[in-house]
Protein backbone atom coordinates (compact mmCIF):
# COMPACT_ATOMS: atom_id res chain seq x y z
CA UNK A 1 0.00 0.00 0.00
CA UNK A 2 1.11 3.70 -0.77
CA UNK A 3 2.58 5.30 2.48
CA UNK A 4 1.19 9.03 2.89
CA UNK A 5 3.20 11.19 4.55
CA UNK A 6 2.61 14.77 6.10
CA UNK A 7 5.36 16.63 7.62
CA UNK A 8 6.88 20.52 7.86
CA UNK A 9 8.32 23.61 9.68
CA UNK A 10 7.02 26.15 11.33
CA UNK A 11 8.39 29.23 9.59
CA UNK A 12 9.84 31.19 11.86
CA UNK A 13 14.06 31.36 11.44
CA UNK A 14 16.28 29.74 9.32
CA UNK A 15 16.94 25.61 9.66
CA UNK A 16 19.91 24.75 11.52
CA UNK A 17 21.75 21.20 12.31
CA UNK A 18 19.49 20.23 14.92
CA UNK A 19 16.52 20.20 12.24
CA UNK A 20 18.91 18.35 9.78
CA UNK A 21 19.75 15.74 11.75
CA UNK A 22 15.97 15.71 13.74
CA UNK A 23 13.82 15.30 10.44
CA UNK A 24 15.61 16.79 7.09
CA UNK A 25 17.77 14.11 6.64
CA UNK A 26 14.96 11.34 6.96
CA UNK A 27 12.77 13.29 4.23
CA UNK A 28 15.49 13.56 1.90
CA UNK A 29 15.73 9.24 2.45
CA UNK A 30 11.73 9.03 2.39
CA UNK A 31 11.43 10.45 -1.26
CA UNK A 32 13.63 8.05 -2.78
CA UNK A 33 11.05 5.34 -1.74
CA UNK A 34 8.58 4.25 -4.56
CA UNK A 35 5.67 3.47 -2.15
CA UNK A 36 6.14 6.92 -0.77
CA UNK A 37 4.00 10.31 -1.20
CA UNK A 38 5.42 12.66 0.99
CA UNK A 39 4.31 16.50 1.26
CA UNK A 40 6.18 18.98 2.81
CA UNK A 41 4.41 21.89 4.67
CA UNK A 42 5.72 25.30 5.63
CA UNK A 43 3.46 25.81 8.54
CA UNK A 44 3.06 29.77 8.10
CA UNK A 45 -0.48 29.81 9.77
CA UNK A 46 1.01 27.98 12.58
CA UNK A 47 3.76 30.19 12.89
CA UNK A 48 1.68 33.11 12.79
CA UNK A 49 -0.01 31.88 16.13
CA UNK A 50 2.69 32.48 18.40
CA UNK A 51 3.84 35.85 16.04
CA UNK A 52 0.67 37.47 15.00
CA UNK A 53 2.76 40.82 15.83
CA UNK A 54 5.71 39.93 13.30
CA UNK A 55 3.87 38.71 10.24
CA UNK A 56 6.49 39.82 8.19
CA UNK A 57 9.19 37.47 10.13
CA UNK A 58 6.74 35.01 9.19
CA UNK A 59 6.83 36.11 5.68
CA UNK A 60 10.35 36.16 5.17
CA UNK A 61 11.14 32.78 6.95
CA UNK A 62 8.68 30.88 4.22
CA UNK A 63 11.16 31.79 1.60
CA UNK A 64 14.44 30.78 3.92
CA UNK A 65 12.87 27.27 4.64
CA UNK A 66 12.18 26.50 1.12
CA UNK A 67 15.53 27.18 0.36
CA UNK A 68 17.31 25.40 3.06
CA UNK A 69 14.59 22.53 1.98
CA UNK A 70 16.11 23.00 -1.79
CA UNK A 71 19.70 22.89 -0.26
CA UNK A 72 19.28 19.80 1.70
CA UNK A 73 18.11 17.60 -1.19
CA UNK A 74 14.44 17.99 -1.23
CA UNK A 75 13.15 17.63 -4.36
CA UNK A 76 9.71 18.81 -6.29
CA UNK A 77 9.65 16.58 -9.01
CA UNK A 78 9.23 13.92 -5.53
CA UNK A 79 8.07 15.61 -2.85
CA UNK A 80 5.52 17.96 -2.85
CA UNK A 81 6.28 21.33 -1.23
CA UNK A 82 3.90 23.72 -0.49
CA UNK A 83 2.47 27.03 1.81
CA UNK A 84 0.35 26.01 4.70
CA UNK A 85 -2.18 29.56 4.45
CA UNK A 86 -2.54 28.72 0.70
CA UNK A 87 -4.75 25.86 1.06
CA UNK A 88 -8.28 27.03 2.10
CA UNK A 89 -9.36 23.33 3.06
CA UNK A 90 -7.16 23.17 6.26
CA UNK A 91 -8.53 25.73 8.11
CA UNK A 92 -12.19 25.04 7.05
CA UNK A 93 -11.23 21.25 8.03
CA UNK A 94 -9.93 22.84 11.23
CA UNK A 95 -13.26 24.59 12.53
CA UNK A 96 -14.90 21.03 11.81
CA UNK A 97 -12.81 19.29 13.81
CA UNK A 98 -12.63 21.83 16.88
CA UNK A 99 -15.91 20.89 18.02
CA UNK A 100 -14.83 17.32 18.49
CA UNK A 101 -12.45 18.26 21.28
CA UNK A 102 -12.63 19.64 24.32
CA UNK A 103 -11.07 22.44 25.80
CA UNK A 104 -9.96 20.50 28.41
CA UNK A 105 -8.17 18.20 26.39
CA UNK A 106 -6.24 20.98 25.09
CA UNK A 107 -5.59 21.92 28.52
CA UNK A 108 -3.73 18.58 28.70
CA UNK A 109 -1.61 18.18 25.90
CA UNK A 110 1.58 17.93 27.32
CA UNK A 111 3.54 19.60 24.32
CA UNK A 112 1.37 22.50 24.46
CA UNK A 113 1.66 22.82 28.25
CA UNK A 114 5.28 22.94 27.89
CA UNK A 115 5.12 25.78 24.94
CA UNK A 116 3.02 28.01 26.92
CA UNK A 117 5.41 28.06 29.64
CA UNK A 118 8.20 28.12 27.66
CA UNK A 119 6.73 31.06 25.84
CA UNK A 120 5.13 32.92 28.72
CA UNK A 121 2.05 33.00 27.84
CA UNK A 122 1.30 32.75 31.13
CA UNK A 123 -2.73 34.46 30.92
CA UNK A 124 -2.69 35.20 27.85
CA UNK A 125 -2.49 32.47 25.77
CA UNK A 126 -3.93 33.40 21.89
CA UNK A 127 -6.37 31.48 21.07
CA UNK A 128 -5.12 30.23 17.98
CA UNK A 129 -2.03 29.19 19.86
CA UNK A 130 -3.69 27.43 22.34
CA UNK A 131 -5.91 25.14 19.44
CA UNK A 132 -3.31 24.19 17.06
CA UNK A 133 -2.96 20.68 17.97
CA UNK A 134 -6.51 20.49 16.30
CA UNK A 135 -4.71 22.49 13.28
CA UNK A 136 -2.29 20.18 12.61
CA UNK A 137 -4.73 17.63 12.89
CA UNK A 138 -6.53 18.75 10.06
CA UNK A 139 -3.44 19.49 7.98
CA UNK A 140 -2.47 15.64 8.28
CA UNK A 141 -6.40 14.30 7.99
CA UNK A 142 -6.50 16.59 5.37
CA UNK A 143 -3.54 14.78 3.59
CA UNK A 144 -4.83 11.27 4.68
CA UNK A 145 -1.25 11.18 5.80
CA UNK A 146 -0.36 7.26 7.43
CA UNK A 147 2.80 8.15 8.68
CA UNK A 148 3.80 11.12 10.52
CA UNK A 149 7.56 11.58 11.20
CA UNK A 150 8.62 13.65 13.95
CA UNK A 151 10.46 13.95 16.94
CA UNK A 152 9.67 12.99 20.28
CA UNK A 153 8.22 16.10 21.31
CA UNK A 154 5.39 16.25 18.98
CA UNK A 155 4.06 12.49 19.96
CA UNK A 156 1.14 13.69 21.83
CA UNK A 157 0.19 15.84 18.71
CA UNK A 158 -0.30 12.54 16.47
CA UNK A 159 -1.95 10.75 19.20
CA UNK A 160 -4.78 13.70 19.65
CA UNK A 161 -4.48 13.56 15.47
CA UNK A 162 -5.35 10.31 16.00
CA UNK A 163 -8.26 10.70 18.55
CA UNK A 164 -9.81 13.40 16.29
CA UNK A 165 -9.97 11.05 13.05
CA UNK A 166 -11.55 8.44 15.06
CA UNK A 167 -13.88 10.26 17.07
CA UNK A 168 -14.82 11.81 13.29
CA UNK A 169 -15.39 8.48 12.01
CA UNK A 170 -17.70 7.04 14.96
CA UNK A 171 -20.05 9.76 14.48
CA UNK A 172 -20.41 10.26 10.76
CA UNK A 173 -20.29 6.48 10.26
CA UNK A 174 -18.03 6.37 7.41
CA UNK A 175 -14.01 5.93 6.88
CA UNK A 176 -13.28 9.57 5.66
CA UNK A 177 -10.04 10.00 8.03
CA UNK A 178 -6.93 8.26 8.34
CA UNK A 179 -5.39 7.44 11.83
CA UNK A 180 -1.70 8.18 11.03
CA UNK A 181 0.95 6.57 12.38
CA UNK A 182 3.90 7.97 14.01
CA UNK A 183 7.24 7.82 12.98
CA UNK A 184 9.87 8.65 15.51
CA UNK A 185 13.66 8.64 14.93
CA UNK A 186 15.75 6.08 15.48
CA UNK A 187 16.89 5.82 19.35
CA UNK A 188 19.30 8.00 20.60
CA UNK A 189 19.14 10.24 17.28
CA UNK A 190 16.11 12.59 18.03
CA UNK A 191 17.86 15.66 19.46
CA UNK A 192 21.19 17.46 18.69
CA UNK A 193 22.51 19.33 21.69
CA UNK A 194 23.95 23.06 21.00
CA UNK A 195 27.16 23.99 20.45
CA UNK A 196 27.37 25.32 24.48
CA UNK A 197 26.69 21.68 25.67
CA UNK A 198 23.48 22.82 27.93
CA UNK A 199 20.59 21.49 25.68
CA UNK A 200 18.94 20.46 22.16
CA UNK A 201 19.99 23.19 19.50
CA UNK A 202 17.07 25.59 19.25
CA UNK A 203 17.05 29.20 17.61
CA UNK A 204 15.89 30.80 20.74
CA UNK A 205 18.53 29.91 22.65
CA UNK A 206 21.31 30.96 20.10
CA UNK A 207 23.43 27.92 20.10
CA UNK A 208 22.68 26.15 16.38
CA UNK A 209 24.96 25.94 13.50
CA UNK A 210 22.78 27.02 10.70
CA UNK A 211 22.49 25.46 7.47
CA UNK A 212 23.29 28.76 5.92
CA UNK A 213 25.90 30.12 8.23
CA UNK A 214 29.15 30.56 6.16
CA UNK A 215 32.12 29.21 6.75
CA UNK A 216 33.83 31.72 9.04
CA UNK A 217 30.92 31.76 11.13
CA UNK A 218 30.77 28.00 11.36
CA UNK A 219 34.47 27.99 11.73
CA UNK A 220 34.31 30.34 14.91
CA UNK A 221 31.08 28.37 16.14
CA UNK A 222 33.41 25.60 16.02
CA UNK A 223 35.99 27.18 18.10
CA UNK A 224 33.75 28.01 20.80
CA UNK A 225 32.11 24.76 21.36
CA UNK A 226 31.60 23.08 24.92
CA UNK A 227 34.37 20.45 25.88
CA UNK A 228 35.38 19.20 28.78
CA UNK A 229 36.21 21.99 31.33
CA UNK A 230 38.95 20.51 33.48
CA UNK A 231 40.76 19.82 30.18
CA UNK A 232 43.03 22.49 30.78
CA UNK A 233 46.40 21.33 29.13
CA UNK A 234 47.22 18.90 26.02
CA UNK A 235 48.79 16.43 28.37
CA UNK A 236 45.53 15.76 30.51
CA UNK A 237 43.46 13.46 30.09
CA UNK A 238 40.21 14.11 28.99
CA UNK A 239 36.35 13.68 29.28
CA UNK A 240 34.39 12.29 25.74
CA UNK A 241 30.87 12.49 27.20
CA UNK A 242 29.21 15.00 27.33
CA UNK A 243 31.63 16.70 25.18
CA UNK A 244 30.06 18.62 22.29
CA UNK A 245 33.02 17.88 19.79
CA UNK A 246 32.66 14.17 20.06
CA UNK A 247 29.15 14.36 20.19
CA UNK A 248 28.85 15.85 17.04
CA UNK A 249 31.45 13.80 15.37
CA UNK A 250 29.36 10.85 16.31
CA UNK A 251 26.73 12.44 14.51
CA UNK A 252 28.39 14.18 11.05
CA UNK A 253 31.71 11.62 10.40
CA UNK A 254 31.33 9.01 8.73
CA UNK A 255 34.99 7.80 9.88
CA UNK A 256 33.67 6.17 12.30
CA UNK A 257 37.70 4.44 12.97
CA UNK A 258 38.99 8.20 13.14
CA UNK A 259 35.95 9.21 15.28
CA UNK A 260 37.13 6.23 17.88
CA UNK A 261 40.53 6.67 17.58
CA UNK A 262 40.45 10.71 18.21
CA UNK A 263 38.31 9.41 21.83
CA UNK A 264 41.01 7.01 22.57
CA UNK A 265 43.70 9.85 22.36
CA UNK A 266 41.53 12.63 23.97
CA UNK A 267 40.72 9.97 27.10
CA UNK A 268 44.60 9.59 27.55
CA UNK A 269 45.48 12.80 27.18
CA UNK A 270 47.79 14.62 24.43
CA UNK A 271 45.03 16.24 21.87
CA UNK A 272 44.30 19.41 22.37
CA UNK A 273 41.30 21.06 22.08
CA UNK A 274 42.24 23.33 19.22
CA UNK A 275 43.51 20.53 16.88
CA UNK A 276 40.50 18.66 18.23
CA UNK A 277 38.29 21.60 16.64
CA UNK A 278 39.95 21.95 13.58
CA UNK A 279 39.45 18.43 13.05
CA UNK A 280 35.70 18.80 13.69
CA UNK A 281 35.69 22.14 11.18
CA UNK A 282 36.87 20.02 8.44
CA UNK A 283 34.12 17.41 9.14
CA UNK A 284 31.51 20.02 9.19
CA UNK A 285 32.83 22.38 6.19
CA UNK A 286 32.26 19.54 4.53
CA UNK A 287 28.98 18.41 5.04
CA UNK A 288 27.76 22.15 5.20
CA UNK A 289 29.59 23.34 1.99
CA UNK A 290 27.27 21.67 -0.64
CA UNK A 291 24.21 22.43 1.03
CA UNK A 292 25.32 26.07 1.26
CA UNK A 293 26.19 26.38 -2.22
CA UNK A 294 22.90 24.73 -3.35
CA UNK A 295 21.02 26.90 -1.21
CA UNK A 296 22.86 30.52 -2.36
CA UNK A 297 22.35 28.93 -6.14
CA UNK A 298 18.45 28.96 -5.54
CA UNK A 299 18.58 32.18 -3.93
CA UNK A 300 19.51 33.38 -7.19
CA UNK A 301 16.37 33.18 -8.15
CA UNK A 302 13.74 33.26 -5.76
CA UNK A 303 10.42 33.94 -8.35
CA UNK A 304 11.76 30.27 -8.99
CA UNK A 305 11.48 29.44 -5.26
CA UNK A 306 8.02 31.05 -5.03
CA UNK A 307 6.98 29.45 -8.53
CA UNK A 308 7.45 25.88 -7.28
CA UNK A 309 5.49 26.59 -3.65
CA UNK A 310 2.32 28.07 -6.27
CA UNK A 311 2.49 24.46 -7.92
CA UNK A 312 2.98 22.56 -4.68
CA UNK A 313 0.71 24.31 -3.02
CA UNK A 314 -1.54 24.05 -6.22
CA UNK A 315 -1.04 20.08 -6.30
CA UNK A 316 -1.49 19.99 -2.12
CA UNK A 317 -4.89 21.89 -2.65
CA UNK A 318 -6.11 19.27 -4.67
CA UNK A 319 -5.53 16.70 -2.46
CA UNK A 320 -7.16 18.46 0.45
CA UNK A 321 -10.03 19.55 -1.69
CA UNK A 322 -11.03 15.82 -2.35
CA UNK A 323 -10.91 15.24 1.45
CA UNK A 324 -12.99 18.27 2.47
CA UNK A 325 -16.03 17.27 -0.23
CA UNK A 326 -16.02 13.82 1.33
CA UNK A 327 -15.74 15.23 5.29
CA UNK A 328 -18.53 17.53 4.04
CA UNK A 329 -20.56 14.43 2.54
CA UNK A 330 -19.69 12.25 5.68
CA UNK A 331 -21.52 15.43 7.57
CA UNK A 332 -24.09 15.91 5.21
CA UNK A 333 -23.57 19.65 4.73
CA UNK A 334 -23.41 19.12 1.04
CA UNK A 335 -26.67 21.06 0.07
CA UNK A 336 -26.26 21.82 -3.82
P1 LIG B 1 12.45 27.47 18.82
O1 LIG B 1 13.67 27.81 19.61
O2 LIG B 1 11.77 28.63 18.19
O3 LIG B 1 11.54 26.49 19.52
P2 LIG B 1 13.78 25.32 17.48
O4 LIG B 1 15.16 25.62 17.01
O5 LIG B 1 13.59 24.51 18.73
O6 LIG B 1 13.02 26.70 17.55
P3 LIG B 1 11.51 24.25 16.21
O7 LIG B 1 10.96 25.02 15.06
O8 LIG B 1 10.85 24.34 17.54
O9 LIG B 1 13.04 24.62 16.30
O10 LIG B 1 11.65 22.72 15.81
C1 LIG B 1 10.76 22.06 14.98
C2 LIG B 1 11.05 20.59 15.00
O11 LIG B 1 12.39 20.36 14.57
C3 LIG B 1 10.96 19.94 16.38
O12 LIG B 1 9.69 19.46 16.67
C4 LIG B 1 11.94 18.80 16.28
O13 LIG B 1 11.31 17.67 15.72
C5 LIG B 1 12.99 19.31 15.29
N1 LIG B 1 14.15 19.83 16.03
C6 LIG B 1 14.34 21.08 16.49
N2 LIG B 1 15.50 21.19 17.13
C7 LIG B 1 16.08 19.99 17.10
C8 LIG B 1 17.31 19.43 17.59
N3 LIG B 1 18.18 20.17 18.26
N4 LIG B 1 17.56 18.13 17.35
C9 LIG B 1 16.69 17.37 16.65
N5 LIG B 1 15.52 17.81 16.17
C10 LIG B 1 15.21 19.10 16.37
MG1 LIG C 1 11.39 24.37 19.62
Amino acid sequence: MERVILTGDRPSGKLHLGHYVGSLKTRVALQEDENTNMFVMIADQQALTDNADNPQKVKESVMEVALDYLAVGLDPEKTTLFIQSQIPQLPELTVYLLNLVTVSRLQRNPTVKAEIQQKGFNESVPAGFFVYPVSQAADITAFKATHVPVGDDQKPMVEQTREVARDFNRIYGEEVLVEPSIMLPPQGQGRLVGIDGKGKMSKSLNNGIYLSDSADDIQKKVMSMYTDPNHIRVEDPGQVEGNVVFTYLDVFDDDKAKVQELKDHYQRGGLGDVKLKRYLNDVLQAKLQPIRERREYYAQDKGAVLAMLKEGSEKAEAVAAQTLSEVKQAMGINYY
